[in-house]
């Protein structure tokens, strides 16, 4: 396949804002897509090369590509970065300059897919001496080879820099699409086109206006037909090309179940390329088989908010599972054989970072396959106590100096749930059979490897007793888990509840603000918050989170904050400005710690805007110093008598 062909969906994507259109012009490739490419066409749709859990870098800088753009174009760097600065990007950069350039029209010929993504790919293997000019060469040769769209597009791939807004939830609905039956009553045929839509107003092909009483209409495009009055009627989905039901509502449930079959194919391999090449080579039945892999992460189950034990109870059933809830951070633990990895809840490869985990694991839990969940939580070597994700944070980052790091900052595992076992899923298992699983297998030793404190329990005061002892105990609340529950990879399905106390929002005053960089550079990005003390203000945190980009979004943006604040910025010192008490916004946060960078003698963790109180408060009504130290000292208790 051409890259050109790709070329052209990228810049029809980027013509619309319409999830739906997107969805349809997506799906449309992906039924063209060739069988040994559509894996691929799925990355570069989402501006990569390789799978989303793939830490390779592509690594070439702007600078890199300029020299690029000169090889293949002969315009100066000079001219080249004055164009940069008009256009705003390299890529339209890359485009201007292919469309006048005599020497890349002769030698251009046609770019397949395979080529550009094979070139790239080997970008980030290159290393030691003449990197530069071999990195340089490959591009070029592409570049040289590209019509100015695609020019625009392979820099913009290259320089990881490709946002056309395809979210993963529309890849997912698109790979439905395109593989899967049509449903009548959700799918339409448009009557002008014949193309087969869903429910939009418009056809999403010929922009038709679409008359969606007619889901017979469906009919008269395929033949194929599969009539169904419930759910277990769906059998051999290769062998039809629709569906249909009298009863309007199944037809969503049977959607919405499409969906979720991929979402979880997606959830179990981390790589929506390899589920739609399933497809495409095996049909639908191999979604089912789409199974996790150890060595490649998965996405962590999540747990929903509740704020009650009696709430949690009601949704998750008696007898329920409580464990405690660790400030840590989240674990996956993956071992064949001889070899351990660990994976971070974001999916990034750790295994480096805690050599100690590794060794632990292996001496310590049987079994010659496994991937386990946990929370390493750090402690202070010295007293024994744990400490706050805060500190041990500086691990997952950290390259050098590992040993004695891991002896300065050393970690709990805190082992919860079990998802492969000695060559099988055991995720399917209930949650109850998962937790005696990891009982036997696992041999703890206090502060090393151990299994989550828990409780099995269906009594409310029992529970709020566990509850309450782990409060003390210094950890951060309950996850409460539904016993009879499979595992859940990457959901918030409600088979786990988490409950912790959330401490009361603060309304504060801003009185500083710093400009951001790049982009934002026109707003400013971070924002100063005092509470009143007496007839002044004390500055008590910087806040930057909570605030949003787009206007789409709900909530304030910094843009509106910066206009907002500009009147009252009384003086600016480099990317800095002081800001006259003036406006009150809420914030949230998870804690409130003593500190010595603010004049209040206190420090917000984890602040985050919550909403503006312009309306209908004044400065004069923000929280006050006493206020802040009331908090301080309430959510102390419950923490005071472990640490
Ligand atoms: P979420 O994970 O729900 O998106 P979040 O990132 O704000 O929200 P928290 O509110 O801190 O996270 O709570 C969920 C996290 O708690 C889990 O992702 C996991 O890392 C951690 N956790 C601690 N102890 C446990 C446990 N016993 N079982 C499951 N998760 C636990």
């Amino acid at each position: 396949m051409l890259y050109k062909d790709l070329a052209e969906v990228y810049e029809e994507l980027g013509k619309t804002t319409k999830r739906l259109e997107k969805t349809y012009i997506l799906s449309e490739l992906l039924k063209k897509a060739q069988k040994d490419i559509i894996k691929e066409i799925i990355y570069l749709m989402q501006g990569r090369v390789f799978p989303p859990w793939d830490e390779r870098k592509i690594g070439m800088s702007s600078m890199l590509v300029i020299k690029v753009i000169k090889n293949v174009t002969g315009v100066s760097e000079n001219d080249i970065k004055k164009l940069w600065k008009k256009l705003g990007d390299l890529g339209e950069v890359a485009k201007e300059l292919t469309k006048t350039n005599k020497q890349t029209k002769l030698s251009s010929q046609n770019l397949t897919i395979q080529k550009v993504v094979g070139n790239i790919r080997k970008l980030p293997e290159l290393t030691g001496e003449g990197t530069v000019n071999r990195k340089v060469g490959i591009v070029s040769e592409l570049l040289s080879n590209s019509s100015p769209i695609e020019a625009k597009y392979v820099v913009k791939t290259i320089l990881e820099e490709l946002r056309i807004g395809i979210a993963e939830g529309t890849m997912r609905d698109a790979v439905t699409w395109a593989f899967y039956p049509k449903i009548a009553g959700i799918f339409f045929r448009c009557e002008k086109c014949k193309q087969i839509n869903p429910a939009a107003d418009k056809c999403l092909s010929c922009g038709n206006e679409m008359n969606t009483k007619f889901k017979e209409e469906i009919e008269k495009h395929f033949t194929n037909c599969l009539e169904i009055v419930s759910l277990e009627d769906l059998k051999n989905l290769d062998k039809y090309e629709f569906i249909k039901t009298k009863d309007e509502k199944l037809a969503r449930e049977v959607y919405n179940k499409f969906l979720d079959d991929i979402q979880h194919a997606y959830d179990l391999s981390n790589d929506l390329g390899v589920v739609a090449e399933n497809l495409k080579l095996h049909g639908i039945k191999s979604v089912a088989e789409v199974g996790i892999e150890v060595g490649t992460p998965i996405n962590p189950m999540l747990a929903i908010k509740l704020e009650t034990i009696g709430e949690a109870l009601e949704a998750l059933g008696r007898p329920l599972l409580a464990d405690y809830k660790l400030d840590g951070f989240r674990c996956s633990i993956h071992k064949k054989g001889d070899k351990v990895t660990l994976f971070t809840r974001r999916l990034e490869n750790v295994t480096k970072q805690f050599p100690e985990v590794v060794k632990l694991v292996k001496e310590h839990v049987k079994g010659d396959s496994f991937i386990l969940d946990s929370e390493l939580v750090g402690y202070d070597p010295k007293t024994g106590k744990y400490k706050p994700f805060q500190d041990i944070s500086q691990r997952i980052k950290r390259k050098y100096s590992i040993e004695r790091m891991a002896k300065e900052l050393p970690v709990e595992i805190n082992i919860f749930d079990i998802l492969y076992y000695n060559g099988e899923s055991v995720m399917e298992k209930l949650q109850s059979e998962r937790r005696k699983l990891i009982e036997k297998i696992v041999t703890p030793i206090k502060r090393r490897i151990v299994l989550t404190e828990k409780i099995i329990s269906g009594d409310e005061k029992e529970l709020e007793k566990f509850y309450d002892q782990a409060l003390k105990a210094g950890v951060e609340g309950l996850i409460l888990k539904n016993l009879n529950k499979e595992y859940s990879p990457g959901r918030k399905v409600g088979g786990w509840v988490k409950i912790k106390p959330t401490l009361e929002p603060l309304d504060l005053v801003i009185t500083g603000a710093t400009y951001g960089e790049g982009k934002r550079a026109r707003a400013l990005s971070s924002f100063i918050l005092a509470c009143r003390s007496g007839n002044k203000f004390s500055r008590c945190g910087m806040v930057g989170t909570g605030i949003k980009e787009k206007e789409e979004e709900k909530g304030v943006t910094f843009t509106q904050l910066t206009n907002l604040l500009k009147p009252y910025i009384t003086s600016e010192k480099g990317r800095h400005v002081d800001i006259k008490p003036a406006i009150v916004v809420e914030v949230g946060y998870e804690e409130i710690q003593k500190s010595p960078t603010y004049e209040s003698g206190y420090a917000l963790r984890f602040p985050r805007v919550l909403r503006l109180r312009t309306e209908d408060k004044k400065p004069s009504q923000a929280n006050t110093l006493s206020d802040v130290e009331h908090i301080y000292k309430e959510q102390k208790k419950f923490k005071s008598k472990i640490k």
